[in-house]
């Protein structure tokens, strides 16, 4: 069994990787913030708790994401591993999770700051199908609707010039410390997140020594 934590500063693919890596080796990819924005998007108590906090792109409180995180990972769907990302995001989730979970490594995607930027203000989404898209490297065919469903495209509410400087400062002030903290066991794998998605892919796999990317069909 295999147990990834993937971090990383916003924009910088967490979520891509992850996916990529869990298609064929048979992981489940666990992202902490799609799990609190289902609650949003379904309207329950959790969801109306954590609304506002997201949208302005500030943290949820460490109780909040400590029992979501509990409470996903006791689910035990996760027989050949996971791939944990957006988590943690602070010194002390990492202690409840170090407390809890062994994790094999840590793959850190390291993307220069005016590069997050640029990917993450013109990231777009369908709301319908969940499929992403960025206006630079991966165009929607028809401007404004998704490929895959025709739904029309929407930005995350938390991909604002504002409150992407909150999540800069949040991450640099908060989450890299967690990043040295794993540094110092030796967890980390350090990967430029600059090249493009499979590029990264293959770069992850040859650190943590896995199979090559094999796409199904
Ligand atoms: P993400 O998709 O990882 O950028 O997460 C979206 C939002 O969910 C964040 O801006 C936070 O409001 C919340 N969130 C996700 N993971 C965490 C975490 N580990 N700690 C606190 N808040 C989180």
């Amino acid at each position: 069994m295999r147990k990834f934590v993937i971090m990383g500063v916003q924009g910088s693919g967490k979520g891509t990787q992850s996916e990529l890596l869990c298609t064929d080796l048979d992981m489940v990819h666990i992202s902490v913030g799609d799990l609190f924005r289902w609650h949003v998007q379904n309207h329950t108590k959790l969801g109306a708790q954590v609304r506002r906090i997201m949208n302005a792109g500030e943290l949820v409180g460490d109780d909040m994401v400590e029992s979501i995180v509990r409470e996903r990972l006791d689910q035990h769907d996760w027989n050949w591993g996971f791939v944990i990302d957006g988590f943690p995001r602070n010194g002390r989730q990492a202690e409840f999770f170090m407390e809890s979970y062994d994790i094999d490594g840590v793959i850190h995607l390291e993307l220069p700051e005016d590069e997050v930027r640029r990917r993450v203000l013109s990231r777009r989404l369908c709301p319908n199908c969940g499929m992403d898209y960025n206006l630079i490297a991966d165009r929607p065919k028809v401007e404004g609707r998704c490929d895959i469903c025709g739904h029309e495209l929407t930005t995350r509410a938390d991909d604002t010039p504002e409150a992407l400087e909150g999540r800069l400062r949040d991450y640099n002030e908060k989450t890299r410390p967690v990043l040295e903290l794993f540094g110092r066991k030796e967890f980390v794998h350090d990967i430029d997140a600059r090249p493009q998605a499979d590029q990264v892919q293959a770069k992850i796999r040859e650190v943590l020594g896995l199979p090559a990317y094999r796409p199904a069909g």
